[in-house]
């Protein structure tokens, strides 16, 4: 049975930290599915669209990996994809308590899912994506933090 993982997150914007994670998880599972949870009442500060583009592009070459967008429940997302693995990445305490109770109501919701973790390589613990929505608002220039692909200023 093929292993998929999802990776769910806002990812407004995708930067050089869920970059890694994606790239050192390939290994682990057959496919990653990179999907941009959303609500389509609350607008991001960056368009859905504008996501998914950039996100294809840092994977392009990348056959393992898909995009996506979905509403609603990551545990049920994950059951629509037959996915069994929920990928997040940790960067600090506070990153793991709130993704300790996270994925404990995602096991009890979905006792069949696993959520794996993988820590943060220590040069991008502080890349954030509230930071650089902070930064683009003011006219800063935050391309050091996003994949090369990524023109924030597009
Ligand atoms: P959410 O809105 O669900 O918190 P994010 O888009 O902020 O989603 O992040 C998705 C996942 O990527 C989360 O597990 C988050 O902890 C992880 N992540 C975010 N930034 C980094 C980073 N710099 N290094 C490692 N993991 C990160």
């Amino acid at each position: 049975m093929s292993k998929i993982a999802i990776f769910p997150g806002s990812f407004d914007p995708f930067t050089k930290g869920h970059e890694s994670i994606v790239k050192r998880a390939l290994p682990l599972f057959d496919s990653i599915i990179i999907a941009i949870g959303h609500n389509s009442n609350k607008a991001g500060f960056f368009s859905l669209e504008k996501r998914m583009h950039w996100i294809k592009k840092v994977f392009e070459k990348e056959n393992k990996i898909q995009v996506d967008a979905f509403e609603g429940l990551t545990v049920d997302y994950c059951k629509e994809k037959g996915a069994k693995y929920i990928l997040r990445g940790l960067r600090t305490a506070a990153d793991f308590e709130y993704e300790r109770a996270i994925a404990q109501t995602n096991k009890a919701l979905a006792p069949e899912l696993e959520s794996v973790f993988l820590l943060t390589t220590p040069e991008l613990t502080p890349v954030n994506s509230t930071i650089i929505r902070d930064i683009v608002r003011h006219g800063g220039d935050a391309s050091i933090f996003v994949p090369k692909e990524i023109d924030l200023k597009l």
